[in-house]
Formats: structure tokens, sequence, C-alpha cells
């Protein structure tokens, strides 16, 4: 789209605007980026060679606050930072662009660091992919019963890539860790012989990078009277942060709203999985017009993401940004824990200070903003949640559940773990009680193995 036309909106003149993006091999030249210092900009291409950056216009122009960097929260959550390498690690890729080595050796170089990265956690490359007649579906996800993910092939970029991303991998161009499917035809195969599946969720990247004519034959095959049993499309997107004019000015954007409100006209209940970090992505006008927008379609929006060091790692922003999605008309639904994966040491907060930060900005909202389960840790045998810290018979222990587990039984159930003040993810903890082994734990290792 070339021309800038200034729409009528609710809100005042929103002017559509064009999507410009820039990738890692572009840091040197990209306008923003002049206001760094030459060694911050040799420093992030050189994190940059080893983890995903992607950055648009918008989100350099409107969400990075460029008087406050480095410590801006959007500026962290866009630009590698240096520190997100270990230092040997930097060193190492930093010697070899210094010295112009050879595109074969340092590519070499930048897959060994990434491999000491953890690019698949949870298991999701072994136990999640499910089978249609004995063959593996590529780029589906069935880990609980209710719902199935899906990964459109043409929706595995994002308009913009967050330095912690979990999906990461996929995004540094190893095709081996994509999951990625090539069309429907399987997918519709498998829900219909899947009848307890009511919950389809299309992710990524971010599907919203689709074109509207694209992602229209897998959501019209919803509306088949032998899919019945899918109640709920969810669209998991950053999409409302990194490009809230695709619902607003760009040029199939009304056609998008259309097929969300033909979906719910037909009673399907199509929920907008938006991913939030900080209040601040919520705050521009065209992020406003974009969620007002959705909402007029009969989509409901869902707020998740995770807590993260040095971004929200703090009780005012999370209840400020709880407080402005009830205010929007935003359902906060996860609050979750950094996983274990790529630069984690520079993302991960204890446990212990997640969970008080969870406790502190929740008794700062009123009811509808207490609607965010967690901390919750997306692990192998399930979503895994602090409940809290408690002290039992003079044991100082954390109060755990499942809020999804990849046996249904293990649901809901309360488990205690030693308390850590140290601990950043399920398997530092160890159990309480001076018992051997978490009651899932054997029955995971024995689905690991089969
Ligand atoms: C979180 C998640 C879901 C959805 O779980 P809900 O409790 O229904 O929100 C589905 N599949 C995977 C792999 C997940 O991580």
């Amino acid at each position: 789209m070339s021309s800038v036309s200034s729409l009528k909106l609710a809100n005042g003149a929103i002017k559509a605007a064009k999507f410009n993006v820039y990738t890692h091999r572009q840091i040197e030249n990209i306008p923003q980026l002049q206001r760094l210092s030459r060694s911050d900009r040799f420093d992030t291409r050189v994190v940059a060679s080893v983890l995903p950056f992607r950055v648009n216009d918008y989100v350099l122009d409107e969400l990075v606050d460029w008087c406050d960097i480095p410590d801006d929260p959007i500026f962290r959550l866009v630009l590698p930072q240096k520190d997100m390498l270990s230092s040997e690690h930097f060193s190492e890729i930093a010697d070899l662009i210094r010295a112009e080595a050879p595109a074969t050796e340092l590519k070499m170089a930048v897959e060994r660091v990434r491999a000491t990265m953890n690019p698949h956690p949870a298991g999701q490359m072994e136990l999640n992919v499910p089978e249609l007649r004995g063959e593996p579906l590529e780029g589906l996800q069935h880990k609980y019963n209710e719902t199935v993910l899906f990964f459109p092939s043409q929706g595995q970029v994002c308009h913009s890539f967050c330095t912690f991303c979990f999906r990461w991998a996929q995004f540094v161009g190893d095709k081996q860790l994509r999951f990625a499917a090539k069309e429907s035809e399987r997918l519709m195969q498998y829900l219909k012989s899947h009848p307890e599946v009511s919950d389809l969720l299309l992710t990524g990247g971010d599907p919203m990078v689709m074109k509207t004519a694209n992602l229209k034959p897998y959501l019209q095959d919803l509306l088949s009277p032998q899919l019945e049993h899918i109640q709920t499309l969810r669209i998991g997107t950053k999409s409302l942060t990194f490009w809230p004019y695709r619902f607003v000015s760009d040029p199939d954007a009304s056609d998008l709203l259309k097929l969300f409100e033909e979906l719910v006209n037909a009673g399907k209940h199509v929920a907008i999985m938006a991913h939030y970090n900080h209040w601040r992505e919520l705050d521009t006008p065209v992020a406003h017009e974009a969620i007002r927008l959705i909402r007029n379609t009969g989509a409901e929006i869902r707020s998740q993401g995770p807590l993260l060091a040095k971004i929200n790692d703090n009780a005012e922003v999370w209840a400020r940004l709880w407080r402005d999605q009830v205010k929007q008309g935003i359902v906060p639904y996860y609050m979750f824990v950094e996983r274990d994966t790529g630069p984690r040491h520079y993302f991960e907060v204890p446990l212990a200070k997640t969970w008080s930060i969870y406790r502190d900005a929740m008794q700062q909202v009123s009811g509808l903003g207490r609607t965010a389960r967690g901390p919750s840790m997306s692990a192998g045998p399930g979503k895994v949640e602090i409940q809290g810290v408690a002290e039992v018979g003079g044991e100082k222990v954390f109060a755990m559940r499942f809020i999804q587990g990849r046996n249904r039984e293990w649901v809901q159930r309360p488990f205690f773990a030693k308390y850590d003040d140290r601990a950043t993810w399920l398997d530092d903890l160890t159990p309480a009680f001076g018992e051997k082994a978490f009651f899932y734990e054997e029955e995971y290792r024995r689905m690991c193995s089969a």
C-alpha cells in the first residue's frame, strides 16, 4: 500500500500507514538506530545474528521511547541487547564478524551457540505432534484434549520479533526446527475425527501477518456441519501491539473484520489471544481503534504474556496493564513464567518473586482484572501454576496446581514443592515433605519414552 489516506475514526483521524520492516542485515542502516552509538549498533548486530530480529517503523516510531533507552521496556522487547548472549558466546561471534570471517564459518558458530539455548522447550517436537492414519501431521500440535494448535505455513513470521520469544528457533532459518502446515486439508480431516476438540488455536509466528484471502479458506471450513464441535476459534497474535493497522487501515482490514463477524454470526466464539507485556503497547490511538473494531465484530480479546526481568518485573506495570485492558474490554487471561529457552538468563525472574509480583498486582485491580491466571509455567507435563507460598507443618512450600495437563486427571490437583527463592522453572523444584517425586513424574516419564 503506498498512498497514505486519512480515515475518519472514533478517535479522530488515524493515518493509514505503510508496513515498513527491517531485518538484521539492515541494522547499520535503520534510521531510528542512528541514535545508538556505533559500538551499541555493532553489539545489536552481533546478538541479532544469533537471535531473531525484525522490527517495523510503527514499533520504532510510536512505541519505543528513545528518551529512555536502554531501559525503555519496548526497546528491550524488540532490540537484542549485548547481555542476552553469554560473554563467551558474544565475544566468539563478535570476533568472527569483526574479522569478516567467511560466511560458512560464522554460520557454524552461530548454529553452535543457538544449539546451547534449548531451541525447543517442553517436548514440542517429540510429544505434541499428532498423527492421522499413522502419519505425523506437520504444523499441528495436540497436547491438551480440547485444544488443537495449528501453525499455518504463511503465518510463521511476525510483524516484529520479541527478544524473549520462545518460538525463536523457527525464525532463524532452521527448517528442521520449524512448525508449519502446508495446507488445511489434513487439519480439517484431523479435526473431523476428533470430536473431543472444542477449540482450534491458530498460532505461529503470527497468523495475522496473513492476507485475509489466505486466512479465509481455513476459517470458512470451520462452518462445515462436520466441525460443529469446534466451538471456539482462537487466534494467537502480537499484531495489536506490533501492527494494529492490520485491523484499521490495511487494504484487507475490513474483509478480515467481516470474516470474524461471519464466524460470530454462525455461532462460533472468536477469541483474539493478544500477546501483551506492557501497558504502553495499548496506549496509541491506532491500538485503541484496532481493539474497538475487533470488539465491534463480536469477537472477544483475551490477553496473555510472560513476566520478564527488565521489561515488566514490577507489580505496578502489571496492575496498570490489567486495568487498561479491562477498560478497553480485553479479558486478562494468563501471566506466564518466562520459558526455559533462548536468552532466558537475561529475562528470568525467580518463581518466588514472580508470584509476589502477581499477588501485588492482583491486589490493585478489581475483580474483572483478576481473571489472569498464573504465574504459569508451560512445561513438558503441562501448564503449572504457582498458587502461593505457604508454611505447612513448619516447612516453607510452594503450593502448585496444573492448569492444563498432558493427562487431564492431573488438572486442579494441588501439590507442593520445597520453597526455593532462586528457582526459576519447574525442573529447579523438588517435592516438599520429603517425598521422592512429584505425583505426575513417573507417568510423565513413561509418556516421554513411549
Ligand atoms: C496453553 C496451551 C493450550 C490452551 O490451553 P487453555 O487452558 O485451553 O488455554 C493448548 N495447547 C498448548 C500446547 C498450550 O500450551
